[in-house]
């Protein structure tokens, strides 16, 4: 879903204040849909602990007076139980007044209260059995800043997700339902509204029915897919129907007055359409409709919520729609169980915007959106929590953080498996519910290989890399990179990153795993050199990444804030061999060539280490340098050295470090 109108009322308050802000227009239309301050501190909902029933299909039958703004209804409640004794149920319900509560021909005792409503069941039900209970009720229905059910002069209608509620679901708003996201139903609904008015709903409208003497039409519909609580949507209005212009199974309701905006403002939705249903699956429901409403968007199955202010009669809001569409197969088809896992549906369906704009343009414009309108509006969100269970649920994180978090898997798995991954995951949960170790677990699965270190970083864990590379010419053939990651809350990341290296025949991309930091590389091949050098050159991770200017013009930055360096070695006593590392995260200058040298406990130098090698080595060493070598306990001439303690040192001009090494042949 999308929010746009309390938002779009913050901006203008904004402009009339006259506060310029120099972000990208593109970005001012995306913060629209992000309400930052409306909802910070939104609880996310728990699991829900206490489900022994399942709710097969709902019968909605409801009556809308628009004058006086109430509606009365019966809603019949299809139920299995799931327990061997099933002698109560509890049901969700705001507001609204429940009259009489029956089974068959029985009425049954409820308490209804703070939104939920206990119903005895005068009898137990074994595990197994179906039974239908029956609610009357009536009122005036409510909503919060954004979802619930709205009466307003062009519109009445819900939307199916708070903002500032918590938990989001707001099926419980106009009919007594178990509200939770994984309990998804089949829905019969009708609805009786003033003559000439036309009331909207899932699946296919299976019927009309006047009644003149009343001046009333009921509209039947019918939804038999499974369907969430939340997912389920009416909107009444003088509406007109505005066909597609390729599938039938395609049609839009507009208000009269917007209805030729409406031909040009939807012409491309077929081609959505053709997008998802090349990238991903056939659609999986019925039929398709945008249904203009007075607030912002909301992916109700098969009728999606669509904010007025956005059919102009232009394509600017394309992105809109083609984002609410790919929520039919991310979020309606395949449907989150529990609001933690909130990226599921919203980081898909974001991500879905560049799939659009790969069909459309090509991997260029993929490219250009994923960099431009999902990455870079995250990284300038200032969010750094989790994705999982975010500290914002409708923020930057759930969503453009969400989609690079596709963009960077589609990568590290490569681009076939990526989407074969996607749809095997489209077809196991089919009509039902996910959490994020499902989607994980299908990704391994197609991959042939675990993914914690990605997921457990990239969606549990905080924030993201910002890497910080030098990289220098080594001697002929010889490239060489070090990586230093300054992130402050995050963890150090692990990935493989793409680094742009010149070749005798041209540049080639070599992959790099960036697992430590700082992290040291070298890349050896014929011709290598640092002509058109680049770091992740093709934008595959999120992240920010600065490179350090070249050694040779850093030579008295480093002398500044130079740095003795230090070494570690390891295992320390050793028998064989130890590891000896410099490690210099300022960057400092060697006296000479950088170098190692191994003394005894009389002074004697016994041995010595070029790092470089070369001898062309100038002594300068970069800022996160970091070089392991192996010493096996023998001389410059090869000679094993006896036990005893010696002491390998490294001489900067800042001056020397040296570590003491026990040797136990
Ligand atoms: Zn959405
Ligand atoms: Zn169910």
């Amino acid at each position: 879903m999308k929010t746009l109108a309390v938002a779009l009322g913050l901006v203008l308050v904004s402009v009339t204040l006259g506060i310029s802000s120099e972000r990208p227009e593109r970005w001012k239309m995306r913060d629209k849909f992000h309400q930052m301050e409306a909802h910070r501190g939104c609880v996310v909902s728990k699991p829900d602990s206490l489900h022994d029933f399942d709710v097969l299909k709902y019968d909605l039958s409801i009556s809308f007076d628009l004058v006086a703004q109430t509606l009365t209804g019966t809603t019949g409640v299809l139920i299995r139980s799931e327990v061997a004794d099933l002698d109560s149920i509890f049901l969700h319900l705001v507001q609204l007044t429940v009259d009489s509560i029956w089974m068959t021909d029985r009425n049954l005792p409820f308490d209804h209260s703070a939104g939920v409503i206990e119903i005895g069941l005068d009898s137990t039900i074994p595990a197994g059995d179906t039974f239908q209970v029956n609610i009357a009720y009536q009122g005036h229905p409510a909503h919060e800043a954004w979802g619930g059910f709205w009466f307003t002069s062009k519109a009445a209608f819900n939307l199916g997700v708070g903002l500032n509620t918590d938990p989001p679901s707001m099926g419980r708003y106009w009919f007594p339902c178990y509200d939770v996201p994984n309990d998804k139903a089949e829905f019969d609904m009708s609805y009786t509204v003033p003559l000439g008015k036309v009331a909207v709903s899932n699946g296919i409208l299976v019927d009309t029915i006047p009644d003149y003497p009343e001046s009333t039409m009921t509209y039947v519909w019918s939804e038999h897919h499974p369907t969430s609580t939340y997912l389920v949507a009416v909107s009444i209005s003088d509406y007109v129907v505005v066909p597609d212009s390729v599938y039938a199974w395609i049609y839009n309701y507009v208000y009269p007055e917007d209805s030729s905006k409406a031909v040009t403002s939807f012409r491309n939705v077929h081609r959505m359409m053709d997008a998802y249903e090349t990238f991903f699956s056939p659609y999986h429901f019925d039929k398709f409709s945008f249904v203009e409403t007075p607030k912002g968007d909301m992916e109700h199955q098969t009728c999606v919520s669509h904010y007025y202010l956005c059919i102009n009669g232009g394509n600017n809001y394309d992105w809109l729609l083609a984002h609410e569409l790919s929520h039919q197969w991310w979020g309606d088809w395949v449907t989150i169980a529990d609001w933690r896992d909130i990226w599921l549906n919203e980081g898909f369906a974001t991500y879905c915007e560049a799939i659009y704009q790969e069909y459309i343009g090509g991997w260029n414009a993929y490219h250009n959106y994923v960099v431009n309108s999902i990455m870079n509006y995250y990284l300038a969100s200032g969010e750094l929590f989790p994705i999982y269970d975010p500290q914002e649920m409708w923020g930057a994180t759930s969503y453009e953080k969400g989609a690079s978090v596709l963009h960077m898997l589609r990568h590290v798995i490569t681009d076939s498996i990526f989407f074969d991954a996607l749809n095997s995951y489209g077809d196991k949960y089919a009509y039902g519910n996910v959490v994020t170790p499902n989607f994980q677990a299908v990704c391994e699965s197609v991959y042939g290989q675990d993914l914690d270190w990605f997921f457990d970083q990239w969606i549990y864990d905080w924030e993201y890399p910002k890497y910080v590379y030098s990289y220098w010419q080594s001697g002929v053939d010889t490239v060489r990179v070090v990586v230093t990651q300054e992130q402050t809350i995050g963890p150090v990341f692990v990935m493989p990153v793409d680094f742009r290296v010149g070749t005798s025949t041209g540049d080639t991309v070599v992959v790099g795993w960036v697992d430590e930091s700082p992290e040291s590389l070298t890349f050896a091949f014929e011709g290598a050199n640092t002509d058109s050098f680049a770091f992740d050159p093709d934008d595959w991770i999120l992240k920010l990444v600065r490179n350090e200017p070249g050694i040779a013009k850093r030579q008295n930055a480093y002398g500044r804030q130079g740095e003795k360096a230090h070494i570690t070695v390891s295992p320390n006593p050793f028998a064989r061999s130890i590891k000896l590392t410099l490690v210099s995260e300022m960057g400092t200058e060697s006296e000479d060539a950088v170098s190692l040298y191994i003394y005894d406990i009389t002074g004697q130098l016994v041995k010595t280490f070029h790092m470089g090698g070369d001898g062309e080595d100038s002594g300068e060493v970069p800022p996160g340098y970091c070089h392991t070598l192996v010493w096996d306990g023998k001389d410059d001439r090869g000679n094993g050295l006896p036990s005893g303690v010696y002491f390998c040192r490294f001489n900067s001009r800042h001056g020397s470090v040296s570590s003491k090494l026990v040797f136990l042949r």
